[in-house]
């Protein structure tokens, strides 16, 4: 396995519970090198379905955060357009921050952290070879490139990279926002609060112990600088030109910019929707590497009921292992083709010259 991130982990976690060995390859140097990022919701049918397959349902449930389903959406001057709270019960979507769903899933695995793969090689008389940035190589029966976007896996099944989607986003974050500022926190209610304008959106999503994560997206022609003269690594440049750009918007809406520590650049990229391969023996894909779409709540999801699935195949199944993988792969581009189908016009919605588009599809969604 390469990677691991949810997709990775599942796989491995799942394998385990069923008593087999798996390596996991991670370029990560420790579980903790670099911030975990925000928080994911999982869905009934697909993320939580996989940790049922991991036998961690329950410690999910008391870990995660169903009251953060919650969804608040504003007009640029600050009406409160749409106010929805699930539920007693309601666990359809619960939220649960990365770093706590990374450790659930390490619980007792054993990963190889350092182990930075530069490429692998299929069809070798010893299986599929693996090489490290490090100069290690190992050849395996089977490899799983769950190493997200920028795979280094899927150019040996794939010569499709990722594209850009036209939008961009910048994200900043605020801490324990509860004790330092409580009218934000507020706003921001006990989930998620969006703001919708011409061709560009404020998202601004509570995690636990008062963090808040704010996503500034905007369309732009440039994939990656949206001044030629913009240092993205000055927080205050950035943040006088997200502030010009989201000018005349509520105050509140842009304090959560101003109150923002670093910023971070997050160009949104895809591959193509209904992307596939022709089979290869020994190497496999799954989650983002296989088929990153819009982050509109889906890619963790299925990123980790792939891994789920294919392991439970794997440890289960009684066949070939190449025509248990082949299987696999054809289950997995029918249910991502639909789901890349939905985020990519989910996206062009959201981010719309009509921002009535966005209310519009909040309805849809939705339950009443
Ligand atoms: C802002 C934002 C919000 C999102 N919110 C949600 C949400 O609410 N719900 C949801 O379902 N999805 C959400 N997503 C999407 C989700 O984050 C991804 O789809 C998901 O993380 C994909 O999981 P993965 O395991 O396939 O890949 P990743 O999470 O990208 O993990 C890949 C792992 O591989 C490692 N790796 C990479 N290259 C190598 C290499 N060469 N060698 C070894 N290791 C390598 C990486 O360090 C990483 O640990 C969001 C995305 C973003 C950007």
């Amino acid at each position: 396995m390469v990677g691991a991130g949810p997709g990775g982990l599942t796989f491995a976690r799942v394998l385990h519970r069923h008593g087999h060995p798996v390596t996991v390859l991670e370029r990560d140097p420790s579980p903790d090198a670099r911030p975990p990022g925000g928080t994911l919701d999982l869905h009934a049918g697909l993320g939580q379905l996989a940790l049922e397959k991991a036998g961690l349902l329950a410690e999910f449930q008391a870990l995660s955060r169903p009251e953060g389903q919650a969804l608040r959406i504003l007009d640029t001057d600050g009406t409160v357009l749409r106010d929805w709270h699930p539920d007693p019960g309601e666990r359809a979507n619960p939220e649960i921050d990365r770093g706590q769903l990374r450790d659930l899933l390490l619980g007792p695995l054993d990963v190889r952290w350092g182990q930075r793969v530069t490429h692998v090689e299929p069809g070798t008389g010893d299986g599929t070879v693996v090489h490290c940035a490090d100069g290690h190589r190992e050849a395996f029966d089977l490899v799983i490139g769950a190493d997200g976007a920028w795979s280094r896996v899927r150019p040996a099944l794939s010569p499709t990279a990722p594209h850009y989607t036209g939008v961009t986003a910048f994200e900043t974050s605020l801490d324990d926002i509860d004790t330092t500022r409580p009218d934000l926190a507020r706003l921001v209610g006990d989930g998620s609060m969006a703001v919708y304008g011409a061709g560009r959106s404020i998202v601004a999503q509570r995690g636990s112990g008062g963090h808040v994560k704010v996503y500034a997206q905007f369309r732009t022609p440039l994939d990656r600088h949206t001044d030629p003269h913009l240092d993205l690594t000055d927080a205050e440049a950035v943040r006088r030109r997200l502030l010009d750009l989201f000018d005349g918007w509520a105050a509140p809406v842009l304090e959560l910019l101003r109150q923002g520590a670093a910023f971070v650049h997050r160009p949104l990229h895809v591959l193509p929707v209904g992307h596939t391969w022709t089979h290869v023996p020994g190497v496999t894909l799954l989650g983002d590497a296989a088929h990153l779409m819009p982050p509109l709540g889906a890619g963790a999801n299925l990123a980790m009921l792939e891994g789920a699935e294919l392991a439970e195949a794997l440890a289960t199944g009684s066949g070939e292992l190449d025509d248990t993988v082949r299987a696999f792969e054809e289950r997995m581009w029918a249910r991502a083709a639909g789901w890349a189908r939905r985020t990519t016009d989910g996206l062009e919605r959201l981010v719309s010259d009509d921002p009535s588009e966005a209310l519009a599809l909040f309805d849809e969604v939705q339950p009443s």
